[in-house]
């Protein structure tokens, strides 16, 4: 299953970051799929097969 992913939507991850978040800004969209937790900014690259799979939802960018 490909999730399609948008630059500034918000993901939830199955495991929590260390800090404790489980949520996720996507920054970057390519082969890697590059994460900012929400909570104590810090980035990381995924593989976009690892990504998909410890996606648990997605919430698409919010926009006003
Ligand atoms: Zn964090």
């Amino acid at each position: 299953m490909t999730i399609e992913i948008n630059l500034g939507d918000v993901v939830r991850l199955r495991k929590a970051h260390p800090c404790g978040s489980h949520e996720w800004e996507v920054v970057r969209v390519g082969a890697d799929i590059g994460l900012k937790c929400l909570k104590c900014q810090r980035r990381v690259l995924l593989e976009r097969g690892v990504f998909e799979r410890r996606v648990k939802s997605l919430s698409p960018k919010v926009t006003n």
